[in-house]
């Protein structure tokens, strides 16, 4: 589902992404941890297109990331993002900011997109609040509606960057347990996060980026308990 080789990102002098190599399957999912300016936000946003690619390969859902003649928007509609931030439409209520995309991407009717907006609210735990605005909800509830937004467009895969560091520590758990409901339902995940526990229990995979490069990548269990790489040991001691 994705495949990356040798994937390299300059910012005009960094060499931020300095190889990332990977294989990513269909249904699973995938922690992403690692020191702060590590790459680990650069490699999510060239994974949709955000970023360009300087060098190596990736496809993603089969869409060829080196390749100029790629449609990157059409990459884009199979590729779910959230980000720390929520990033809704302040003008339009929780409803309509589900609807937008489906209506004018995906061209869905109207009704046809307030029927999926409405299962996707009521999903993530929102079903009383379709007309309400953003800014009248809680950071967690904001959260879950930018869920919902990037769901209603059917993605193949979904990225995830920090989703709950920017909130406040007692509803950091309403959005990881949607997360976790998504992961069981087979959606195909790459979550970048400081939820240690979390990612020891929902994912399939962790991925230690460190300097640029995936260091080691495993099952949680053994990259958590038995790390091979010491740079892993050493970040692990930090952060654990
Ligand atoms: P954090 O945990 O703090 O979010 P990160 O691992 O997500 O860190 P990135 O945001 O990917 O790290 O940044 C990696 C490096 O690339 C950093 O040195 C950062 O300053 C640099 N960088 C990221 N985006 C840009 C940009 N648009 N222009 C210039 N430099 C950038
Ligand atoms: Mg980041």
């Amino acid at each position: 589902m994705i495949h990356v080789e040798n994937l390299q990102k300059n910012f005009g002098d960094t060499h931020v992404l300095r190889g990332i190599s990977c294989e990513i399957n269909p249904q699973e999912v995938i922690c992403v941890i690692g020191p702060s300016g590590s790459g680990k936000s650069t490699f999510l946003r060239c994974l949709n297109g955000l970023e360009s690619i300087e060098g190596g390969r990736a496809e993603v859902n089969g869409f060829a990331l080196q390749d100029p003649k790629t449609n990157i928007n059409k990459l884009r509609e199979s590729v779910g993002m959230v980000f720390q931030r929520f990033n809704l439409f302040p003008h339009m209520t929780v409803m309509e900011n589900l609807m937008m995309a489906p209506m004018e991407v995906l061209k869905l009717s109207r009704r046809a997109a307030q029927e999926r907006a409405t299962a996707l609210l009521e999903k993530v735990g929102l079903g009383d609040k379709l007309t309400a605005w953003p800014n009248s909800l809680s950071g967690g509830q904001q959260q879950r509606v930018a869920i919902a937004r990037a769901l209603a467009m059917q993605p193949k895969i979904m990225l995830f960057d920090e989703p709950t560091s920017a909130l406040d520590p007692e509803l950091v758990g309403e959005v990881l347990a949607v997360m976790k409901t998504l992961a069981q339902e087979g959606m195909t995940m790459i979550i970048v996060t400081h939820e240690m526990a979390f990612a020891r229990e929902v994912s399939d995979r962790v991925m230690f980026i460190d300097q640029g490069v995936i260091q080691e990548m495993g099952p949680p269990e053994q990259l958590f308990s038995a790390p091979q790489n010491p740079r892993t040991a050493a970040f692990l001691s930090k952060v654990l």
